[in-house]
């Protein structure tokens, strides 16, 4: 700010001003109308900016299809994830010294990733759909990890070309019409309300629908559906066989207390906008640098914050 620098809140971009035969972008168009124009544009939107994306292949800017990962959250009382970590009875109260446990879970089935994600320990699951017609599953901690519950994304490795279904229709989005695909199903078959589709992990490996779910922490609900018949069954059958290996790791974690909910879709984005690895720069448009997790070079808080910085740098070095 002491730079001369602005922020501008509630200030949607809804275009891009491109000069040169679209090989140099010079600035934005806000959805009021108003124009900022500059000498180079950092594109740091987020992996949940559809519309970007939209626009990006609108103005036919190049991006490439890149892997992700779908999958579910698994959730388990924190007790019972302290007992398999640390070791202990089930039903003796943690040593206050030790904090609530976590895991990290990977395997590899059929050239697949699947793998624990964002594991939260003493946390909860929450919505993060930015649409009224999707359900999406994520998980958080506050700073005391004092919830009853422990959760994990649980996810499986979705490359390009698993979503060649949705390529003839969306093109080069079509890794995000796979993920909005899911995220729609979810909604439907919770019913609404960000109800989300849920089964017990015992009943997911065997392929029926639970009679009754465990107590979640999901505060919008949770519906009794056959997840394992609403995931494409690519990502399905490898997530049973992984989560069969998980069960032989950690002693407990398929027992009767383990649910699923449906669907966590939003682990990283569908699509990179490639930069220069020196300048940070399009190697179409010259000077917009794609930054963060958006564009495919970050994933969490602290790497995107890093990406940040490393994109501000190469901006000054434009001027
Ligand atoms: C529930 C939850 C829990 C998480 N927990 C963790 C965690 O514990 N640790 C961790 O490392 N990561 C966590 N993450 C992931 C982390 O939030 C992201 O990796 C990180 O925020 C990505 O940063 P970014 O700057 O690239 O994008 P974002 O943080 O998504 O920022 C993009 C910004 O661009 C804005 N934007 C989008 N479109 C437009 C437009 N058209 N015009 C103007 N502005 C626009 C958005 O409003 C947003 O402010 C969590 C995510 C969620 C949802």
């Amino acid at each position: 700010m002491n730079a001369g620098g602005e922020v501008h809140f509630e200030s949607k971009v809804v275009d891009f001003i491109l000069r040169d035969g679209g090989t140099k972008m010079a600035g934005v168009v806000l959805a009021d109308g108003r124009e900022i124009t500059g000498e180079s544009v950092i594109l740091a939107t987020g992996h949940s900016a559809r519309d970007i994306y939209q626009l990006l292949a609108d103005k036919k800017i190049l991006m490439e299809q890149k892997p992700f990962a779908v999958g579910m959250r698994i959730e388990h009382p924190q007790p019972l994830i302290d007992s398999i970590q640390y070791s202990y009875e089930r039903g003796t109260e943690r040593p206050r010294i030790l904090p609530a446990a976590r895991y990290n879970l990977a395997t590899k089935i059929d050239n697949r990733g699947v793998h624990s994600f964002c594991m939260c320990p003493g946390g909860f699951i929450v919505p993060a759909a930015t649409m009224n017609d999707e359900v999406v599953v994520n998980g958080m901690s506050l700073a005391r990890r004092n919830s009853p519950f422990a959760n994990s994304g649980m996810v499986v490795t979705v490359e390009p070309e698993d979503t060649v279904k949705f390529k003839k229709e969306h093109g080069i989005l079509a890794g995000i019409a796979y993920q909005k695909d899911l995220e729609v199903k979810a909604s439907v078959a919770g019913g609404g309300k960000q109800k989300a589709p849920g089964q017990k992990v015992n009943d997911f490996i065997a392929g029926k629908l639970s009679a009754e779910l465990p107590k979640t922490s999901y505060f919008p609900g949770l519906t009794s559906c056959r997840l394992d018949e609403i995931l494409p069954h690519d990502v399905s059958y490898r997530m049973k066989i992984g989560l069969k290996k998980f069960g032989n790791q950690m002693k407990g974690y398929l027992g009767e207390e383990a649910n699923l909910l449906g669907f966590e879709t939003r682990t990283s984005s569908p699509l990179r906008i490639p930069r220069d690895e020196q300048s940070l720069t399009h190697p179409e448009v010259v000077n917009l640098i794609p930054c963060g997790e958006g564009a495919g070079y970050a994933g969490g808080i602290v790497s995107a914050a890093i990406d940040g910085l490393k994109c501000a740098e190469a901006a000054i070095v434009l001027k």
